[in-house]
Protein backbone atom coordinates (compact mmCIF):
# COMPACT_ATOMS: atom_id res chain seq x y z
CA UNK A 1 0.00 0.00 0.00
CA UNK A 2 1.21 3.86 -0.82
CA UNK A 3 0.84 5.42 2.72
CA UNK A 4 0.70 9.31 2.67
CA UNK A 5 4.32 8.98 4.34
CA UNK A 6 5.57 7.11 1.10
CA UNK A 7 3.53 9.64 -1.13
CA UNK A 8 5.12 12.70 0.54
CA UNK A 9 8.53 11.49 0.31
CA UNK A 10 8.33 10.61 -3.66
CA UNK A 11 6.46 14.23 -3.95
CA UNK A 12 9.60 16.12 -2.11
CA UNK A 13 12.32 13.78 -2.39
CA UNK A 14 11.96 13.66 -6.15
CA UNK A 15 14.31 10.38 -6.24
CA UNK A 16 15.59 9.96 -10.37
CA UNK A 17 15.38 6.23 -11.52
CA UNK A 18 13.69 3.36 -9.88
CA UNK A 19 13.71 3.21 -6.14
CA UNK A 20 11.81 1.17 -3.44
CA UNK A 21 10.42 3.44 -0.29
CA UNK A 22 9.96 1.31 2.66
CA UNK A 23 7.85 2.81 6.02
CA UNK A 24 8.57 2.07 9.15
CA UNK A 25 5.60 2.61 10.60
CA UNK A 26 3.93 -0.11 8.49
CA UNK A 27 6.75 -2.12 9.47
CA UNK A 28 6.24 -1.59 13.42
CA UNK A 29 2.60 -2.35 12.96
CA UNK A 30 3.09 -5.86 11.05
CA UNK A 31 5.29 -6.50 14.27
CA UNK A 32 2.83 -5.91 16.48
CA UNK A 33 0.05 -7.54 14.97
CA UNK A 34 2.00 -10.63 14.36
CA UNK A 35 2.89 -10.43 18.07
CA UNK A 36 -0.95 -10.02 18.91
CA UNK A 37 -1.77 -12.98 16.78
CA UNK A 38 0.49 -15.34 17.58
CA UNK A 39 1.66 -13.88 21.22
CA UNK A 40 3.02 -17.38 22.71
CA UNK A 41 5.27 -17.51 19.64
CA UNK A 42 8.84 -16.11 19.92
CA UNK A 43 9.16 -13.84 16.56
CA UNK A 44 12.61 -14.44 14.30
CA UNK A 45 12.43 -12.16 11.28
CA UNK A 46 13.72 -13.83 8.48
CA UNK A 47 16.22 -10.92 7.09
CA UNK A 48 16.44 -11.93 3.58
CA UNK A 49 13.30 -10.42 3.10
CA UNK A 50 15.04 -7.18 3.84
CA UNK A 51 18.23 -6.85 5.35
CA UNK A 52 17.97 -2.49 5.20
CA UNK A 53 19.53 -1.41 8.70
CA UNK A 54 16.73 0.67 9.76
CA UNK A 55 14.30 -2.35 9.86
CA UNK A 56 16.94 -4.22 11.39
CA UNK A 57 17.05 -1.68 13.98
CA UNK A 58 13.82 -1.18 14.11
CA UNK A 59 12.85 -4.59 14.80
CA UNK A 60 15.84 -5.57 17.02
CA UNK A 61 14.20 -2.65 19.18
CA UNK A 62 10.66 -4.47 19.47
CA UNK A 63 12.41 -7.32 21.00
CA UNK A 64 12.41 -9.27 17.45
CA UNK A 65 14.60 -12.47 16.80
CA UNK A 66 16.34 -12.97 13.60
CA UNK A 67 16.51 -15.80 11.08
CA UNK A 68 19.60 -15.77 9.37
CA UNK A 69 20.72 -17.34 6.23
CA UNK A 70 24.67 -16.38 6.28
CA UNK A 71 27.22 -14.68 8.38
CA UNK A 72 27.28 -11.33 6.61
CA UNK A 73 23.35 -11.44 7.88
CA UNK A 74 24.53 -12.56 11.42
CA UNK A 75 26.66 -9.52 11.32
CA UNK A 76 23.83 -7.21 10.13
CA UNK A 77 21.44 -8.57 13.20
CA UNK A 78 24.13 -7.86 15.45
CA UNK A 79 25.23 -4.75 14.52
CA UNK A 80 21.33 -3.22 14.53
CA UNK A 81 21.55 -4.36 18.12
CA UNK A 82 20.37 -8.00 18.38
CA UNK A 83 22.31 -10.26 20.83
CA UNK A 84 23.49 -14.11 19.49
CA UNK A 85 21.06 -15.29 21.76
CA UNK A 86 18.34 -14.06 19.26
CA UNK A 87 19.42 -15.36 16.42
CA UNK A 88 18.77 -18.55 14.48
CA UNK A 89 21.37 -19.97 12.00
CA UNK A 90 18.76 -20.90 9.66
CA UNK A 91 20.17 -22.41 6.34
CA UNK A 92 20.34 -25.65 6.08
CA UNK A 93 23.31 -25.28 3.60
CA UNK A 94 26.47 -23.87 5.65
CA UNK A 95 29.87 -23.79 4.85
CA UNK A 96 31.68 -25.59 7.91
CA UNK A 97 34.02 -22.37 8.50
CA UNK A 98 30.91 -20.33 8.55
CA UNK A 99 29.40 -22.41 11.04
CA UNK A 100 32.68 -22.10 13.16
CA UNK A 101 32.41 -18.19 12.76
CA UNK A 102 28.57 -18.31 13.75
CA UNK A 103 30.20 -20.11 16.97
CA UNK A 104 32.77 -17.84 17.47
CA UNK A 105 30.02 -14.78 17.44
CA UNK A 106 28.28 -16.36 20.10
CA UNK A 107 25.10 -17.78 17.80
CA UNK A 108 24.07 -21.45 19.28
CA UNK A 109 21.04 -22.27 17.45
CA UNK A 110 21.21 -23.90 13.99
CA UNK A 111 19.41 -25.65 11.38
CA UNK A 112 20.14 -29.11 9.74
CA UNK A 113 18.28 -31.60 7.62
CA UNK A 114 20.91 -33.92 6.75
CA UNK A 115 24.04 -36.34 8.71
CA UNK A 116 26.45 -34.39 6.84
CA UNK A 117 25.19 -31.17 7.92
CA UNK A 118 24.92 -32.14 11.69
CA UNK A 119 28.65 -33.82 11.59
CA UNK A 120 29.82 -30.49 10.79
CA UNK A 121 28.26 -28.41 13.27
CA UNK A 122 29.36 -30.81 15.76
CA UNK A 123 32.94 -29.86 14.74
CA UNK A 124 32.34 -26.25 14.22
CA UNK A 125 30.03 -25.41 17.26
CA UNK A 126 29.85 -28.07 19.64
CA UNK A 127 26.88 -28.94 22.08
CA UNK A 128 25.18 -26.25 19.73
CA UNK A 129 21.02 -26.54 19.66
CA UNK A 130 20.01 -27.91 16.71
CA UNK A 131 16.54 -28.35 14.70
CA UNK A 132 15.92 -30.67 11.88
CA UNK A 133 14.04 -28.64 9.18
CA UNK A 134 11.20 -31.29 7.83
CA UNK A 135 9.69 -31.14 4.26
CA UNK A 136 6.29 -29.72 3.36
CA UNK A 137 4.15 -29.65 0.29
CA UNK A 138 3.93 -26.28 -0.50
CA UNK A 139 0.94 -26.63 -1.47
CA UNK A 140 -1.36 -22.94 -1.32
CA UNK A 141 1.57 -21.17 -1.38
CA UNK A 142 2.19 -18.44 -3.98
CA UNK A 143 6.25 -19.12 -3.95
CA UNK A 144 6.64 -22.47 -3.03
CA UNK A 145 10.25 -23.36 -0.86
CA UNK A 146 9.56 -27.42 -1.18
CA UNK A 147 12.18 -30.32 -2.14
CA UNK A 148 14.91 -27.65 -1.59
CA UNK A 149 15.07 -27.80 2.09
CA UNK A 150 13.97 -30.39 4.51
CA UNK A 151 14.15 -34.00 4.42
CA UNK A 152 11.14 -36.39 5.28
CA UNK A 153 9.89 -36.76 9.04
CA UNK A 154 11.06 -40.49 9.50
CA UNK A 155 15.50 -39.27 8.02
CA UNK A 156 14.51 -35.97 11.19
CA UNK A 157 14.47 -38.56 13.49
CA UNK A 158 17.28 -40.03 12.54
CA UNK A 159 19.44 -36.76 12.09
CA UNK A 160 18.25 -35.50 15.68
CA UNK A 161 19.31 -38.79 16.83
CA UNK A 162 22.48 -38.84 15.41
CA UNK A 163 22.98 -35.02 16.33
CA UNK A 164 22.12 -36.44 20.05
CA UNK A 165 24.87 -39.12 19.60
CA UNK A 166 27.35 -36.44 18.56
CA UNK A 167 26.79 -34.09 21.71
CA UNK A 168 25.24 -31.77 20.16
CA UNK A 169 21.55 -30.67 21.64
CA UNK A 170 19.11 -32.29 19.84
CA UNK A 171 16.40 -29.07 20.37
CA UNK A 172 13.36 -29.01 17.82
CA UNK A 173 12.17 -29.16 14.28
CA UNK A 174 11.40 -26.74 11.82
CA UNK A 175 9.20 -26.61 8.75
CA UNK A 176 8.41 -23.84 6.05
CA UNK A 177 4.76 -24.04 4.80
CA UNK A 178 5.71 -22.11 1.28
CA UNK A 179 6.05 -18.45 0.89
CA UNK A 180 2.74 -16.06 0.34
CA UNK A 181 1.20 -18.59 2.06
CA UNK A 182 -2.27 -18.05 1.48
CA UNK A 183 -4.34 -21.09 3.27
CA UNK A 184 -4.35 -20.53 7.27
CA UNK A 185 -4.75 -24.57 7.53
CA UNK A 186 -1.62 -25.06 5.88
CA UNK A 187 0.62 -25.53 9.14
CA UNK A 188 -1.97 -28.14 9.86
CA UNK A 189 -0.11 -31.31 8.56
CA UNK A 190 3.88 -30.04 8.93
CA UNK A 191 2.83 -29.37 13.27
CA UNK A 192 1.47 -33.20 12.87
CA UNK A 193 4.46 -34.48 11.33
CA UNK A 194 6.49 -32.37 14.02
CA UNK A 195 4.37 -33.99 16.69
CA UNK A 196 5.25 -37.21 15.31
CA UNK A 197 8.93 -36.86 14.80
CA UNK A 198 8.83 -35.55 18.89
CA UNK A 199 7.10 -38.79 19.97
CA UNK A 200 9.69 -40.82 17.87
CA UNK A 201 12.64 -39.09 19.89
CA UNK A 202 11.36 -39.29 23.08
CA UNK A 203 10.82 -43.11 23.05
CA UNK A 204 14.66 -42.81 22.57
CA UNK A 205 14.83 -40.73 25.53
CA UNK A 206 15.71 -37.53 23.76
CA UNK A 207 12.92 -34.70 24.65
CA UNK A 208 12.59 -31.88 21.62
CA UNK A 209 11.50 -28.17 23.32
CA UNK A 210 10.92 -26.18 20.28
CA UNK A 211 8.90 -26.46 16.67
CA UNK A 212 9.82 -23.55 14.21
CA UNK A 213 7.04 -22.92 12.12
CA UNK A 214 8.88 -20.96 9.90
CA UNK A 215 7.53 -18.15 7.85
CA UNK A 216 4.75 -18.26 4.78
CA UNK A 217 2.43 -15.73 6.14
CA UNK A 218 1.40 -13.65 2.94
CA UNK A 219 1.40 -10.03 1.77
CA UNK A 220 -1.71 -8.44 -0.18
CA UNK A 221 -0.88 -8.34 -3.91
CA UNK A 222 -3.51 -7.99 -5.77
CA UNK A 223 -5.81 -10.00 -3.41
CA UNK A 224 -6.97 -9.83 -0.45
CA UNK A 225 -5.35 -12.39 2.21
CA UNK A 226 -6.29 -13.36 5.54
CA UNK A 227 -5.20 -11.61 8.83
CA UNK A 228 -2.39 -12.31 11.03
CA UNK A 229 -5.27 -13.14 13.35
CA UNK A 230 -6.82 -15.64 11.43
CA UNK A 231 -3.06 -17.43 10.86
CA UNK A 232 -2.90 -17.08 14.57
CA UNK A 233 -6.49 -18.84 15.17
CA UNK A 234 -5.48 -21.87 12.82
CA UNK A 235 -2.06 -22.43 13.95
CA UNK A 236 -2.63 -22.31 18.01
CA UNK A 237 -5.68 -24.29 17.08
CA UNK A 238 -3.67 -27.15 15.47
CA UNK A 239 -0.55 -26.96 17.91
CA UNK A 240 -3.36 -27.60 20.31
CA UNK A 241 -4.88 -30.84 18.27
CA UNK A 242 -1.31 -32.41 17.63
CA UNK A 243 0.38 -31.69 20.88
CA UNK A 244 -2.62 -31.58 23.33
CA UNK A 245 -1.51 -30.10 27.02
CA UNK A 246 2.14 -30.15 26.40
CA UNK A 247 2.66 -27.30 23.35
CA UNK A 248 6.40 -26.84 23.28
CA UNK A 249 8.23 -23.78 22.67
CA UNK A 250 7.50 -22.14 19.06
CA UNK A 251 9.21 -19.72 16.72
CA UNK A 252 7.68 -18.15 13.90
CA UNK A 253 10.20 -16.60 11.03
CA UNK A 254 7.75 -13.95 8.94
CA UNK A 255 9.88 -12.15 5.89
CA UNK A 256 7.28 -11.16 3.72
CA UNK A 257 4.78 -10.67 6.10
CA UNK A 258 6.34 -8.48 8.09
CA UNK A 259 7.98 -5.80 5.10
CA UNK A 260 5.82 -6.60 2.29
CA UNK A 261 3.32 -4.40 2.30
CA UNK A 262 5.44 -1.83 3.74
CA UNK A 263 7.61 -1.40 0.34
CA UNK A 264 6.45 0.70 -3.09
CA UNK A 265 8.88 1.02 -6.00
CA UNK A 266 8.63 4.12 -7.70
CA UNK A 267 9.35 3.16 -11.76
CA UNK A 268 8.78 5.07 -15.09
CA UNK A 269 7.50 3.85 -18.23
CA UNK A 270 10.03 4.24 -20.72
CA UNK A 271 8.75 2.55 -23.71
CA UNK A 272 4.78 1.41 -25.01
CA UNK A 273 4.91 0.17 -28.43
CA UNK A 274 2.94 -2.63 -30.40
CA UNK A 275 5.03 -5.55 -32.18
CA UNK A 276 2.88 -5.52 -35.28
CA UNK A 277 -0.04 -3.06 -36.19
CA UNK A 278 -2.62 -5.34 -35.45
CA UNK A 279 -1.15 -6.04 -32.28
CA UNK A 280 -3.41 -6.96 -29.07
CA UNK A 281 -1.76 -6.09 -26.81
CA UNK A 282 0.45 -2.86 -25.97
CA UNK A 283 3.79 -3.61 -24.26
CA UNK A 284 5.16 -1.33 -21.63
CA UNK A 285 8.29 -1.21 -20.74
CA UNK A 286 9.78 0.01 -17.42
CA UNK A 287 12.52 0.91 -16.02
CA UNK A 288 12.94 -2.00 -13.39
CA UNK A 289 12.55 -5.32 -14.28
CA UNK A 290 13.42 -9.02 -13.36
CA UNK A 291 17.13 -7.68 -12.92
CA UNK A 292 16.42 -4.90 -11.27
CA UNK A 293 14.55 -6.44 -8.24
CA UNK A 294 11.09 -8.02 -9.66
CA UNK A 295 12.61 -11.16 -9.71
CA UNK A 296 9.71 -12.88 -8.12
CA UNK A 297 7.45 -12.45 -11.23
CA UNK A 298 9.47 -15.58 -12.37
CA UNK A 299 6.79 -17.71 -13.99
CA UNK A 300 4.82 -14.46 -12.93
CA UNK A 301 4.50 -16.07 -9.65
CA UNK A 302 4.09 -12.99 -7.51
CA UNK A 303 1.45 -10.20 -9.40
CA UNK A 304 2.10 -7.08 -7.76
CA UNK A 305 -0.52 -4.18 -7.67
CA UNK A 306 0.71 -1.52 -10.26
CA UNK A 307 -1.11 1.97 -9.43
CA UNK A 308 -1.00 4.86 -12.41
CA UNK A 309 -2.09 8.17 -12.01
CA UNK A 310 -4.73 7.54 -14.71
CA UNK A 311 -6.09 4.31 -12.48
CA UNK A 312 -9.87 6.30 -13.47
CA UNK A 313 -9.36 5.48 -17.35
CA UNK A 314 -10.49 2.89 -19.49
CA UNK A 315 -7.83 -0.06 -18.96
CA UNK A 316 -6.64 -2.30 -21.44
CA UNK A 317 -4.58 -5.81 -21.30
CA UNK A 318 -0.69 -4.97 -21.02
CA UNK A 319 2.91 -7.45 -21.37
CA UNK A 320 4.66 -5.61 -19.31
CA UNK A 321 8.33 -5.62 -19.33
CA UNK A 322 11.62 -4.86 -17.74
CA UNK A 323 14.78 -2.05 -19.46
CA UNK A 324 17.47 -4.97 -19.68
CA UNK A 325 17.94 -6.43 -23.03
CA UNK A 326 17.26 -10.13 -21.99
CA UNK A 327 14.62 -11.80 -23.29
CA UNK A 328 13.82 -13.43 -19.90
CA UNK A 329 13.37 -10.15 -18.39
CA UNK A 330 9.51 -9.36 -18.80
CA UNK A 331 7.46 -9.32 -16.22
CA UNK A 332 3.60 -10.17 -17.48
CA UNK A 333 2.81 -12.15 -20.73
CA UNK A 334 1.25 -15.06 -19.77
CA UNK A 335 -1.45 -13.15 -18.22
CA UNK A 336 -1.91 -9.70 -19.45
CA UNK A 337 -1.93 -6.96 -17.12
CA UNK A 338 -4.45 -4.47 -16.95
CA UNK A 339 -2.92 -0.61 -17.59
CA UNK A 340 -4.62 2.62 -18.17
CA UNK A 341 -5.09 3.17 -22.20
CA UNK A 342 -4.16 6.72 -21.39
CA UNK A 343 -0.83 5.99 -19.88
CA UNK A 344 2.26 7.32 -21.68
CA UNK A 345 6.15 6.80 -22.01
CA UNK A 346 7.63 8.84 -19.14
CA UNK A 347 4.91 8.55 -17.01
CA UNK A 348 5.44 7.19 -12.88
CA UNK A 349 4.10 4.16 -11.97
CA UNK A 350 4.09 2.87 -8.50
CA UNK A 351 4.48 -0.83 -7.90
CA UNK A 352 3.01 -1.94 -4.39
CA UNK A 353 4.05 -4.74 -2.33
CA UNK A 354 7.49 -4.56 -2.87
CA UNK A 355 9.34 -4.32 0.61
CA UNK A 356 9.86 -8.24 0.74
CA UNK A 357 12.42 -9.78 -1.75
CA UNK A 358 13.46 -6.77 -4.29
CA UNK A 359 16.15 -4.91 -3.49
CA UNK A 360 18.68 -8.03 -2.66
CA UNK A 361 17.40 -9.58 -5.70
CA UNK A 362 18.49 -7.01 -8.00
CA UNK A 363 21.65 -7.46 -10.38
CA UNK A 364 24.75 -4.94 -9.64
CA UNK A 365 25.00 -3.78 -12.77
CA UNK A 366 23.47 -5.78 -15.79
CA UNK A 367 23.10 -3.63 -18.76
CA UNK A 368 24.58 -0.73 -16.60
CA UNK A 369 21.57 -0.90 -14.30
CA UNK A 370 22.33 0.10 -11.01
CA UNK A 371 21.34 -2.22 -8.08
CA UNK A 372 17.70 -0.81 -7.08
CA UNK A 373 18.05 2.24 -4.60
CA UNK A 374 16.09 1.61 -1.51
CA UNK A 375 14.75 4.72 1.30
CA UNK A 376 13.64 3.47 4.51
CA UNK A 377 11.63 6.56 5.97
C1 LIG B 1 12.78 -17.28 3.56
C2 LIG B 1 12.56 -17.93 4.87
C3 LIG B 1 11.60 -17.43 5.74
C4 LIG B 1 10.67 -16.29 5.40
O1 LIG B 1 9.63 -16.74 4.59
P1 LIG B 1 8.41 -15.79 4.20
O2 LIG B 1 7.55 -16.66 3.36
O3 LIG B 1 8.96 -14.61 3.50
O4 LIG B 1 7.73 -15.40 5.47
C5 LIG B 1 11.49 -18.02 6.97
N1 LIG B 1 12.26 -19.06 7.34
C6 LIG B 1 13.21 -19.56 6.52
C7 LIG B 1 14.06 -20.68 6.99
C8 LIG B 1 13.38 -19.02 5.27
O5 LIG B 1 14.30 -19.54 4.45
Amino acid sequence: MTTQRIRDFLATRRPDGPCLVVDLDVVRDNFQAFRHAMPDSAIYYAVKANPAPEVLKLLAGLGSNFDCASVAEIEMALDAGATAARISFGNTIKKERDVARAHALGVSLFAVDSHEEVEKISRAAPGARVFCRVLTDGEGAEWPLSRKFGCVPQMAVDVLVYAHQLGLQSYGVSFHVGSQMTKVDAWDSALADAKRVFVSLAKQGIHLQMVNMGGGFPTKYLRDVPSAEAYGKSIYQALRTHFGNQIPQTIIEPGRGMVGNAGVIKAEVVLISKKSDNDDARWVFLDIGKFGGLAETMDEAIRYPIRTEHDGDEMEPCVIAGPTCDSADVLYEKKLYPLPISLSIGDEVLIEGTGAYTTTYSAVAFNGFEPLKAYVI
